[in-house]
């Protein structure tokens, strides 16, 4: 039983065939820069081979074509034939309130998906066009959409609801949403494995710490809070998007820079956050080396960072009347032992007793608390396209 996972951006789509038997990827991938000069798709193979294959690439159903010409290449391929391949599973950044878990995708989902793009212009009519290309290019076989959003519709309205007219969630649908949901889902799960304990019974926060970052407060398996909103640009600063801000530094930035909204949003999400701090760069590991050189910027945006993971656990803690377990996970929540120990850092109060030895490592799952911690740090490298699989594997059975 083999899955197609595919997740496609503007320009780009990466795609991964998991054999459901080993749950291991058997052929992955990248297309890069669809619909622009210069397309690239690059693809590798179980043993790690690497094949660069340029072609023009003017859309997403030409990718797709690619990509599938690519996984069955007598050369390089991945597998015999398309037969092989049972279900494909697609990541979909937005699902709003109408989908709350992983669905099968048929013309009613379509409509609905299509109903979505208001919520995020950016990145649903890219996931749209993957699922379109896929129906055409693999007709019958299953397509499933794996939203990020999904995981999040289990918070109550206290928690998503905003400080604005109600008619504006009626009419707009302006309220927090969440991101990050499939990854937090399946950190969430793999806890529970590592913890040996049952799922339903435990109060995890789990921290997604990449170049986008989010936090979320997750009891018995379900989401009760979560640090992004609205949209991706909420909660923690990150690598290049501001996190919270007061709102009404919004309108005062447009007023003294003279700036558009299209202006203000692209400054929000690329500009700001680590970089705009840092002046350096958004990648952690940058600023990390130029914190170690002594310059102060770095510091401070590395600072920020620790101090807003930090508070948001401890209002976690707070919300979920305490802690079993903090999960890291992401770029830097998997790779930076230096943050970990930073952020762990005056959590005693809640039982965190890490243990500073076995955190140093990187990508590998483990609890890394001393034995008689009483709130356990585990770090769990996440695993967004095996969660794909697994949801897409369950519905088309
Ligand atoms: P992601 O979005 O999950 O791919 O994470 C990307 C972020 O993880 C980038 O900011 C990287 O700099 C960061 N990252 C990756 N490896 C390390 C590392 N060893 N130390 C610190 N940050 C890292």
């Amino acid at each position: 039983m083999k899955i197609l996972v595919i997740n496609c951006g503007s320009s780009s789509l990466k795609y991964q065939v998991i054999d459901m038997a080993t749950k291991n990827a058997i052929g992955k991938g990248l297309v890069e820069r669809i619909g622009l000069a210069g397309s690239v798709l690059t693809h590798r193979t179980k043993s790690g081979a690497k094949e660069v294959i340029t072609a023009e690439i003017p859309d997403h159903t030409v990718a797709i074509k690619l990509v599938l010409e690519a996984l069955v290449s007598p050369h390089y391929g991945t597998i015999e034939d398309l037969k092989e391949i049972c279900g494909v599973g697609h990541r979909v950044v937005h699902g709003g309130e109408k989908f709350s878990k992983s669905v099968l995708i048929d013309d009613p989902v379509m409509e609905a998906l299509e109903e979505c793009v208001e919520l995020a212009p950016l990145h649903n009519p890219p996931n749209i066009a993957g699922i379109k290309a896929c129906q055409t290019m693999m007709p019958g076989v299953p397509q499933v959409a794996v939203f990020d959003t999904a995981f999040h519709q289990t918070m109550q309205p206290k928690s998503y609801i905003y400080g604005l007219p109600y008619e504006y969630y009626q009419t707009y649908g302006i309220r927090k949403y969440g991101f990050h949901g499939t990854s937090h889902k399946y950190v969430s799960q793999r806890a529970a494995v590592l913890l040996q304990r049952p799922l339903s019974e435990l109060k995890l926060i789990s921290c997604h710490l990449g170049n986008g970052a989010s936090i979320c407060a997750i009891r018995g398996g379900k989401s009760i809070e979560t640090s992004m909103g609205f949209t991706p640009l909420d909660g923690l600063m990150m690598g290049t998007r501001s996190g919270a801000l007061d709102p009404a530094i919004v309108t005062y930035i447009m007023n003294k820079e003279n700036l558009t909204v299209d202006q203000m949003n692209d400054f929000l999400n690329k500009k700001c956050g680590a970089l705009g701090v840092s002046g350096i760069s958004s990648d952690f590991r940058d600023i990390e080396v130029a914190a170690a050189q002594g310059n102060a910027r770095a510091q401070l945006a590395l600072d920020i960072f620790e101090h807003d993971v930090r508070q948001f656990i401890g209002s976690y803690a707070a919300v979920l009347g305490g802690v079993d377990g903090i999960i890291f996970t992401a770029g830097v929540g998997e790779n930076s032992a230096s943050m970990r120990e930073g952020i762990c850092n005056n959590l005693e109060y809640i039982g965190v007793d890490l243990d500073i030895e076995k955190n140093k490592v990187r990508s590998e799952e483990v609890d890394v608390s001393k034995p008689n911690a009483r709130c356990r740090v585990l770090i769990i490298p996440t695993n967004e396209e095996l969660m794909i699989a697994l949801e897409t594997n369950d519905l088309i059975r």
